[in-house]
Protein backbone atom coordinates (compact mmCIF):
# COMPACT_ATOMS: atom_id res chain seq x y z
CA UNK A 1 0.00 0.00 0.00
CA UNK A 2 1.55 3.90 -1.18
CA UNK A 3 2.53 5.40 2.24
CA UNK A 4 -0.01 8.42 2.38
CA UNK A 5 1.67 11.65 2.75
CA UNK A 6 -0.07 15.50 3.49
CA UNK A 7 -1.74 16.69 0.40
CA UNK A 8 0.07 18.61 -2.19
CA UNK A 9 0.54 22.20 -0.70
CA UNK A 10 -0.20 21.84 2.89
CA UNK A 11 2.12 20.61 5.02
CA UNK A 12 2.55 19.71 9.29
CA UNK A 13 4.15 22.19 11.28
CA UNK A 14 6.51 20.85 14.07
CA UNK A 15 7.72 21.51 17.13
CA UNK A 16 10.46 23.65 17.67
CA UNK A 17 8.93 25.50 14.68
CA UNK A 18 5.24 25.37 16.47
CA UNK A 19 6.98 27.72 19.11
CA UNK A 20 7.97 30.71 16.55
CA UNK A 21 4.01 29.97 15.38
CA UNK A 22 2.61 30.83 18.50
CA UNK A 23 5.08 33.63 19.32
CA UNK A 24 3.72 35.22 16.61
CA UNK A 25 0.24 35.00 16.90
CA UNK A 26 1.02 36.31 21.20
CA UNK A 27 2.69 39.15 19.80
CA UNK A 28 0.02 39.71 17.23
CA UNK A 29 -3.13 39.32 20.02
CA UNK A 30 -0.79 41.68 22.46
CA UNK A 31 -0.73 44.11 19.79
CA UNK A 32 -3.98 44.46 18.48
CA UNK A 33 -5.37 44.31 22.26
CA UNK A 34 -3.20 47.92 23.00
CA UNK A 35 -5.24 49.48 19.94
CA UNK A 36 -8.60 47.75 21.51
CA UNK A 37 -9.21 45.56 18.55
CA UNK A 38 -11.27 41.96 19.81
CA UNK A 39 -10.67 38.79 17.75
CA UNK A 40 -13.67 37.24 15.10
CA UNK A 41 -13.76 33.47 14.53
CA UNK A 42 -16.02 32.99 11.27
CA UNK A 43 -16.61 29.67 9.51
CA UNK A 44 -13.42 27.96 7.64
CA UNK A 45 -16.25 27.03 4.91
CA UNK A 46 -19.12 29.54 3.55
CA UNK A 47 -21.56 30.00 0.67
CA UNK A 48 -19.68 30.30 -2.48
CA UNK A 49 -21.74 33.05 -3.90
CA UNK A 50 -19.92 35.04 -0.65
CA UNK A 51 -16.80 35.06 -2.43
CA UNK A 52 -17.86 35.21 -5.89
CA UNK A 53 -19.19 38.51 -4.95
CA UNK A 54 -17.45 39.50 -2.12
CA UNK A 55 -13.55 39.33 -3.97
CA UNK A 56 -14.72 39.38 -7.26
CA UNK A 57 -15.38 36.72 -10.05
CA UNK A 58 -12.53 38.21 -12.20
CA UNK A 59 -9.65 37.58 -9.41
CA UNK A 60 -6.88 34.88 -9.59
CA UNK A 61 -8.63 33.64 -6.12
CA UNK A 62 -12.45 33.20 -7.78
CA UNK A 63 -11.77 32.31 -10.87
CA UNK A 64 -9.33 29.30 -10.45
CA UNK A 65 -8.21 28.76 -7.05
CA UNK A 66 -11.25 28.07 -4.59
CA UNK A 67 -11.91 24.62 -3.31
CA UNK A 68 -15.72 24.60 -3.84
CA UNK A 69 -17.75 21.62 -3.80
CA UNK A 70 -21.45 20.75 -4.01
CA UNK A 71 -22.99 19.67 -0.27
CA UNK A 72 -25.46 17.53 -1.01
CA UNK A 73 -28.95 18.02 0.70
CA UNK A 74 -29.90 15.70 3.64
CA UNK A 75 -33.33 16.27 4.35
CA UNK A 76 -36.28 17.86 3.09
CA UNK A 77 -35.52 21.11 4.40
CA UNK A 78 -32.00 21.16 3.65
CA UNK A 79 -31.34 22.94 -0.14
CA UNK A 80 -28.34 21.32 -1.97
CA UNK A 81 -25.51 24.04 -1.78
CA UNK A 82 -22.37 25.33 -3.23
CA UNK A 83 -19.50 25.87 -0.60
CA UNK A 84 -16.31 27.01 -0.61
CA UNK A 85 -13.15 26.65 1.82
CA UNK A 86 -12.35 30.66 2.87
CA UNK A 87 -9.57 31.72 0.62
CA UNK A 88 -9.40 34.99 2.46
CA UNK A 89 -11.43 36.20 5.44
CA UNK A 90 -12.43 39.78 4.77
CA UNK A 91 -15.69 38.28 2.75
CA UNK A 92 -16.61 36.35 5.79
CA UNK A 93 -15.74 39.18 8.61
CA UNK A 94 -18.13 42.06 6.24
CA UNK A 95 -20.84 38.88 5.91
CA UNK A 96 -20.76 38.54 10.21
CA UNK A 97 -20.93 42.20 10.09
CA UNK A 98 -24.10 42.09 7.96
CA UNK A 99 -25.89 39.48 9.57
CA UNK A 100 -25.02 40.20 12.97
CA UNK A 101 -25.94 43.96 12.29
CA UNK A 102 -22.83 45.54 13.95
CA UNK A 103 -23.12 48.56 12.14
CA UNK A 104 -26.54 49.26 14.19
CA UNK A 105 -24.34 49.82 16.93
CA UNK A 106 -23.14 52.90 15.31
CA UNK A 107 -19.37 52.23 15.92
CA UNK A 108 -16.37 51.47 14.26
CA UNK A 109 -15.96 47.90 14.74
CA UNK A 110 -12.51 46.74 15.26
CA UNK A 111 -11.89 43.23 14.60
CA UNK A 112 -9.25 40.99 14.16
CA UNK A 113 -8.61 37.16 12.99
CA UNK A 114 -6.01 34.26 12.97
CA UNK A 115 -6.61 30.77 10.99
CA UNK A 116 -6.25 28.51 7.91
CA UNK A 117 -7.02 30.01 4.45
CA UNK A 118 -7.34 27.83 1.07
CA UNK A 119 -6.25 28.38 -2.48
CA UNK A 120 -5.37 26.17 -5.07
CA UNK A 121 -2.02 27.90 -6.23
CA UNK A 122 1.27 26.54 -7.99
CA UNK A 123 2.77 25.40 -4.49
CA UNK A 124 6.53 27.22 -4.01
CA UNK A 125 8.19 28.63 -1.36
CA UNK A 126 5.93 30.53 0.75
CA UNK A 127 2.95 29.64 -1.28
CA UNK A 128 0.50 26.75 -0.03
CA UNK A 129 -2.80 25.61 -0.66
CA UNK A 130 -3.11 25.89 3.04
CA UNK A 131 -1.70 28.63 4.98
CA UNK A 132 -2.60 30.78 7.38
CA UNK A 133 -3.44 34.97 7.82
CA UNK A 134 -3.24 37.17 10.56
CA UNK A 135 -5.76 40.27 9.40
CA UNK A 136 -7.67 43.06 10.76
CA UNK A 137 -10.31 45.37 9.52
CA UNK A 138 -11.77 48.49 10.93
CA UNK A 139 -15.04 49.09 9.53
CA UNK A 140 -18.93 50.82 10.48
CA UNK A 141 -20.92 53.65 9.25
CA UNK A 142 -19.81 56.57 8.00
CA UNK A 143 -21.23 58.61 11.37
CA UNK A 144 -18.22 56.82 13.02
CA UNK A 145 -15.90 57.54 11.28
CA UNK A 146 -15.07 54.77 9.11
CA UNK A 147 -14.21 56.78 5.93
CA UNK A 148 -11.47 58.62 7.74
CA UNK A 149 -7.93 58.64 6.40
CA UNK A 150 -6.76 58.71 9.91
CA UNK A 151 -8.12 55.27 9.83
CA UNK A 152 -5.80 54.18 7.49
CA UNK A 153 -2.74 55.96 8.92
CA UNK A 154 -3.80 54.47 12.48
CA UNK A 155 -4.04 50.47 11.19
CA UNK A 156 -0.59 50.93 8.94
CA UNK A 157 0.85 52.66 12.13
CA UNK A 158 -0.21 49.56 14.30
CA UNK A 159 1.30 47.12 11.54
CA UNK A 160 4.83 48.94 11.42
CA UNK A 161 4.79 48.78 15.39
CA UNK A 162 3.66 44.48 14.89
CA UNK A 163 6.08 43.87 12.38
CA UNK A 164 8.57 45.90 14.66
CA UNK A 165 8.00 44.59 18.17
CA UNK A 166 8.00 40.51 15.88
CA UNK A 167 11.59 41.57 15.03
CA UNK A 168 11.08 41.67 11.51
CA UNK A 169 13.81 44.56 10.45
CA UNK A 170 13.88 45.64 6.83
CA UNK A 171 10.19 46.05 5.69
CA UNK A 172 9.22 47.99 3.48
CA UNK A 173 5.59 49.44 2.94
CA UNK A 174 4.57 50.40 -0.13
CA UNK A 175 1.54 52.44 -0.91
CA UNK A 176 -1.19 53.49 -3.13
CA UNK A 177 -4.34 54.96 -3.75
CA UNK A 178 -6.79 53.32 -5.87
CA UNK A 179 -9.25 56.08 -5.76
CA UNK A 180 -12.53 55.97 -5.52
CA UNK A 181 -15.30 53.68 -8.21
CA UNK A 182 -15.44 56.98 -10.29
CA UNK A 183 -11.92 57.35 -10.49
CA UNK A 184 -11.42 54.20 -11.04
CA UNK A 185 -13.60 54.39 -13.99
CA UNK A 186 -11.66 57.08 -14.74
CA UNK A 187 -8.65 55.27 -14.90
CA UNK A 188 -9.72 52.38 -16.75
CA UNK A 189 -10.71 54.26 -19.76
CA UNK A 190 -7.21 55.89 -19.63
CA UNK A 191 -6.15 52.89 -19.27
CA UNK A 192 -7.90 50.94 -22.16
CA UNK A 193 -7.25 53.83 -24.62
CA UNK A 194 -3.43 53.73 -23.80
CA UNK A 195 -3.32 50.07 -24.30
CA UNK A 196 -4.63 49.73 -27.53
CA UNK A 197 -1.93 50.26 -29.45
CA UNK A 198 0.45 47.75 -27.39
CA UNK A 199 -1.50 45.08 -25.64
CA UNK A 200 -1.02 42.53 -29.17
CA UNK A 201 2.75 42.73 -27.97
CA UNK A 202 1.18 41.29 -24.66
CA UNK A 203 0.68 38.32 -23.20
CA UNK A 204 -2.77 36.20 -23.47
CA UNK A 205 -3.83 37.24 -19.97
CA UNK A 206 -3.05 41.14 -20.43
CA UNK A 207 -5.10 40.43 -23.92
CA UNK A 208 -8.39 39.63 -21.71
CA UNK A 209 -7.52 42.05 -18.93
CA UNK A 210 -7.24 44.80 -21.41
CA UNK A 211 -11.00 44.21 -22.20
CA UNK A 212 -12.27 43.03 -19.18
CA UNK A 213 -10.59 45.32 -16.25
CA UNK A 214 -7.87 47.29 -17.76
CA UNK A 215 -6.42 48.29 -14.21
CA UNK A 216 -5.21 44.33 -13.15
CA UNK A 217 -2.71 44.21 -16.32
CA UNK A 218 -0.75 46.94 -13.81
CA UNK A 219 -0.90 43.47 -11.77
CA UNK A 220 1.29 41.12 -14.28
CA UNK A 221 3.96 39.56 -13.64
CA UNK A 222 5.47 38.10 -17.29
CA UNK A 223 8.73 39.96 -17.41
CA UNK A 224 8.45 40.97 -21.56
CA UNK A 225 5.43 42.66 -20.46
CA UNK A 226 7.27 44.97 -17.64
CA UNK A 227 9.22 47.71 -20.31
CA UNK A 228 5.20 48.25 -21.78
CA UNK A 229 3.69 48.62 -18.34
CA UNK A 230 5.76 51.10 -16.81
CA UNK A 231 5.21 53.76 -19.28
CA UNK A 232 1.29 53.68 -19.11
CA UNK A 233 -0.79 55.74 -17.17
CA UNK A 234 -0.17 56.14 -13.14
CA UNK A 235 -3.82 56.90 -11.63
CA UNK A 236 -2.57 59.10 -9.43
CA UNK A 237 -3.04 61.26 -12.58
CA UNK A 238 -6.98 59.97 -12.37
CA UNK A 239 -8.01 60.71 -8.70
CA UNK A 240 -10.70 63.66 -8.24
CA UNK A 241 -10.21 66.34 -5.52
CA UNK A 242 -11.29 64.49 -2.35
CA UNK A 243 -9.74 60.90 -3.46
CA UNK A 244 -6.30 63.10 -3.56
CA UNK A 245 -6.70 64.98 -0.63
CA UNK A 246 -7.90 61.62 1.42
CA UNK A 247 -4.54 59.95 0.49
CA UNK A 248 -2.52 63.30 1.41
CA UNK A 249 -4.28 63.05 5.10
CA UNK A 250 -2.84 59.41 5.15
CA UNK A 251 0.57 60.25 4.06
CA UNK A 252 1.03 63.60 6.55
CA UNK A 253 0.10 61.16 9.50
CA UNK A 254 2.36 58.78 8.43
CA UNK A 255 4.58 61.54 8.21
CA UNK A 256 4.15 62.85 11.82
CA UNK A 257 3.81 59.52 13.41
CA UNK A 258 7.07 58.77 11.65
CA UNK A 259 5.97 55.59 9.35
CA UNK A 260 8.61 55.01 6.47
CA UNK A 261 6.58 54.50 3.48
CA UNK A 262 7.40 54.33 -0.56
CA UNK A 263 4.56 55.14 -3.38
CA UNK A 264 3.84 52.50 -5.98
CA UNK A 265 1.87 53.43 -8.80
CA UNK A 266 0.97 50.17 -9.93
CA UNK A 267 0.39 49.03 -6.11
CA UNK A 268 -2.96 47.88 -7.20
CA UNK A 269 -4.40 44.46 -5.62
CA UNK A 270 -6.30 42.22 -6.82
CA UNK A 271 -9.41 41.78 -5.38
CA UNK A 272 -12.20 44.14 -6.95
CA UNK A 273 -13.75 45.93 -3.58
CA UNK A 274 -10.54 47.96 -3.20
CA UNK A 275 -11.06 51.67 -3.04
CA UNK A 276 -8.50 54.64 -2.04
CA UNK A 277 -5.62 53.61 -0.41
CA UNK A 278 -4.17 50.11 -0.83
CA UNK A 279 -0.96 48.74 0.68
CA UNK A 280 1.50 46.23 0.78
CA UNK A 281 4.57 45.16 3.08
CA UNK A 282 7.02 43.48 1.69
CA UNK A 283 10.52 42.37 2.77
CA UNK A 284 13.58 40.98 0.89
CA UNK A 285 14.23 38.20 2.88
CA UNK A 286 11.41 36.38 0.65
CA UNK A 287 12.89 36.01 -2.67
CA UNK A 288 10.29 35.79 -5.17
CA UNK A 289 7.42 35.81 -2.64
CA UNK A 290 7.93 38.93 -1.06
CA UNK A 291 4.32 40.32 0.03
CA UNK A 292 4.22 39.78 3.79
CA UNK A 293 0.73 41.53 3.94
CA UNK A 294 -1.61 43.19 1.64
CA UNK A 295 -4.43 45.15 2.67
CA UNK A 296 -6.61 48.68 1.55
CA UNK A 297 -10.09 50.24 2.11
CA UNK A 298 -12.90 48.73 0.65
CA UNK A 299 -15.72 51.17 0.94
CA UNK A 300 -17.96 49.71 -1.57
CA UNK A 301 -17.79 45.37 -0.23
CA UNK A 302 -20.66 45.58 2.30
CA UNK A 303 -23.08 46.66 0.05
CA UNK A 304 -21.43 45.21 -3.14
CA UNK A 305 -22.45 41.69 -0.71
CA UNK A 306 -25.84 43.20 -0.21
CA UNK A 307 -25.33 44.88 3.49
CA UNK A 308 -25.98 48.30 4.74
CA UNK A 309 -23.22 51.33 3.28
CA UNK A 310 -20.04 50.10 5.91
CA UNK A 311 -16.58 51.54 4.34
CA UNK A 312 -13.48 49.87 6.11
CA UNK A 313 -9.87 49.76 6.07
CA UNK A 314 -8.17 46.20 6.80
CA UNK A 315 -5.05 43.85 6.12
CA UNK A 316 -4.13 40.12 5.88
CA UNK A 317 -0.56 39.06 6.40
CA UNK A 318 0.68 35.69 5.68
CA UNK A 319 1.82 33.96 9.05
CA UNK A 320 3.73 31.13 6.99
CA UNK A 321 5.99 34.07 5.33
CA UNK A 322 6.09 36.11 8.68
CA UNK A 323 7.83 32.40 10.09
CA UNK A 324 9.65 32.26 6.74
CA UNK A 325 11.27 35.67 7.51
CA UNK A 326 12.01 35.11 10.58
CA UNK A 327 14.00 32.00 10.00
CA UNK A 328 15.96 33.91 7.03
CA UNK A 329 16.79 37.10 9.85
CA UNK A 330 17.74 34.30 12.71
CA UNK A 331 15.80 35.80 14.98
CA UNK A 332 14.46 32.55 16.66
CA UNK A 333 15.43 32.11 19.69
CA UNK A 334 16.26 28.10 21.04
CA UNK A 335 13.43 27.20 23.51
CA UNK A 336 15.07 24.59 25.80
CA UNK A 337 13.31 23.60 28.62
CA UNK A 338 14.13 25.52 32.41
CA UNK A 339 15.59 22.22 33.51
CA UNK A 340 15.71 18.48 32.70
CA UNK A 341 15.05 16.19 36.12
CA UNK A 342 17.07 12.90 35.81
CA UNK A 343 15.81 9.93 38.55
CA UNK A 344 18.70 7.98 39.70
CA UNK A 345 17.20 4.69 39.41
CA UNK A 346 13.22 3.37 39.05
CA UNK A 347 12.52 3.66 42.57
CA UNK A 348 13.41 7.51 42.34
CA UNK A 349 10.49 8.05 40.03
CA UNK A 350 7.62 8.82 41.71
CA UNK A 351 9.84 11.18 43.66
CA UNK A 352 10.94 12.67 40.67
CA UNK A 353 7.00 13.52 39.53
CA UNK A 354 6.59 14.70 42.52
CA UNK A 355 9.35 17.38 42.13
CA UNK A 356 8.49 18.11 38.30
CA UNK A 357 5.23 18.82 39.81
CA UNK A 358 6.07 21.06 42.01
CA UNK A 359 8.27 22.75 39.68
CA UNK A 360 6.02 23.16 36.74
CA UNK A 361 3.32 24.73 39.18
CA UNK A 362 5.84 27.28 39.46
CA UNK A 363 5.79 28.18 36.45
CA UNK A 364 9.19 26.64 35.20
CA UNK A 365 9.46 24.37 31.97
CA UNK A 366 10.73 20.71 32.87
CA UNK A 367 11.54 17.71 31.24
CA UNK A 368 11.40 14.46 33.22
CA UNK A 369 13.91 11.58 32.43
CA UNK A 370 13.44 8.20 33.83
CA UNK A 371 15.21 5.80 36.20
CA UNK A 372 16.16 3.44 34.15
CA UNK A 373 18.58 5.35 32.21
CA UNK A 374 22.10 5.43 33.21
CA UNK A 375 23.46 9.04 34.14
CA UNK A 376 25.46 9.24 31.07
CA UNK A 377 22.46 8.76 28.86
CA UNK A 378 20.05 11.45 31.35
CA UNK A 379 23.13 13.74 30.88
CA UNK A 380 23.43 13.37 27.23
CA UNK A 381 19.19 13.99 26.78
CA UNK A 382 19.11 16.52 29.23
CA UNK A 383 21.78 18.62 26.90
CA UNK A 384 19.64 18.46 23.71
CA UNK A 385 16.07 19.70 25.30
CA UNK A 386 17.25 21.50 28.53
CA UNK A 387 19.19 24.24 29.79
CA UNK A 388 20.18 22.38 33.18
CA UNK A 389 20.43 18.77 34.58
CA UNK A 390 18.66 18.52 38.64
CA UNK A 391 19.97 14.78 39.57
CA UNK A 392 17.77 13.24 42.13
CA UNK A 393 18.67 9.83 43.75
CA UNK A 394 18.73 8.59 47.17
CA UNK A 395 20.90 10.68 48.56
CA UNK A 396 19.55 14.14 47.45
CA UNK A 397 16.24 12.77 49.04
CA UNK A 398 17.59 12.26 52.49
CA UNK A 399 19.49 15.56 52.78
CA UNK A 400 17.23 17.69 50.74
CA UNK A 401 20.20 19.15 48.93
CA UNK A 402 20.10 18.61 44.98
CA UNK A 403 22.58 18.16 42.29
CA UNK A 404 22.49 21.10 39.68
CA UNK A 405 24.55 21.10 36.17
CA UNK A 406 23.96 23.96 33.75
CA UNK A 407 25.24 22.98 30.47
CA UNK A 408 25.95 27.02 29.04
CA UNK A 409 28.52 27.50 32.01
CA UNK A 410 29.28 23.91 32.89
CA UNK A 411 28.99 24.30 36.86
CA UNK A 412 27.65 22.63 38.64
CA UNK A 413 25.63 23.74 42.25
CA UNK A 414 24.34 21.78 45.37
CA UNK A 415 21.12 23.67 45.68
CA UNK A 416 18.83 23.09 48.82
CA UNK A 417 15.06 22.19 47.72
CA UNK A 418 13.15 24.85 49.10
CA UNK A 419 15.73 27.21 47.37
CA UNK A 420 15.28 25.01 43.53
CA UNK A 421 12.85 27.18 42.05
CA UNK A 422 14.12 30.73 43.01
CA UNK A 423 17.95 29.53 41.84
CA UNK A 424 16.23 27.40 38.50
CA UNK A 425 14.42 31.04 37.45
CA UNK A 426 17.55 33.05 37.72
P1 LIG B 1 0.22 37.12 -4.21
O1 LIG B 1 0.35 38.19 -5.20
O2 LIG B 1 1.50 36.77 -3.48
O3 LIG B 1 -0.51 35.89 -4.70
P2 LIG B 1 -2.24 37.97 -3.05
O4 LIG B 1 -2.55 39.28 -3.64
O5 LIG B 1 -2.92 36.76 -3.56
O6 LIG B 1 -0.66 37.74 -3.03
P3 LIG B 1 -3.63 38.52 -0.58
O7 LIG B 1 -4.84 37.84 -1.06
O8 LIG B 1 -3.63 39.98 -0.44
O9 LIG B 1 -2.37 38.06 -1.46
O10 LIG B 1 -3.16 37.87 0.81
C1 LIG B 1 -2.44 38.62 1.79
C2 LIG B 1 -1.16 37.92 2.19
O11 LIG B 1 -1.41 36.54 2.43
C3 LIG B 1 -0.09 37.93 1.13
O12 LIG B 1 0.63 39.13 1.17
C4 LIG B 1 0.75 36.75 1.54
O13 LIG B 1 1.65 37.11 2.59
C5 LIG B 1 -0.26 35.79 2.09
N1 LIG B 1 -0.60 34.77 1.10
C6 LIG B 1 -1.46 34.87 0.04
N2 LIG B 1 -1.55 33.70 -0.63
C7 LIG B 1 -0.73 32.83 0.03
C8 LIG B 1 -0.37 31.45 -0.16
N3 LIG B 1 -0.91 30.72 -1.15
N4 LIG B 1 0.52 30.90 0.69
C9 LIG B 1 1.06 31.62 1.71
N5 LIG B 1 0.76 32.90 1.94
C10 LIG B 1 -0.12 33.51 1.12
MG1 LIG C 1 -2.44 35.23 -4.89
Amino acid sequence: MATLKAVRGTRDLLPPETALWNRIEATARAVFARYNFGEIRTPIFEDTSLFARGVGEETDIVSKEMYTWEDRARAQSEKTQMLTLRPENTAGVVRAYIEHQLGETGQLQKIYYIGPQFRRERPQKGRYRQFSQIGAEVLGPTSAGSESPLRDAEVLEMLATLLDELGIKGWVLELNSVGSAADRARYNDTLRAALVPVVGQMCVDCQRRAVTNPLRVLDCKVPADQPIIEKLPVIADSLDEASKAHFDAVLSSLDAAGVPYTRNHRLVRGLDYYTRTTFEFTHSGLGAQNALLGGGRYDGLSEAIGGPKAPGIGFAMGEDRLVLTLQALEAVAQTKADAFIAPLGENMNPAALALARELRRDGLSVDLGDGSFRLKKSFETADKTARRIVILGEDELQSGILTVKDFASGTQSKVPRGELVAFLKG
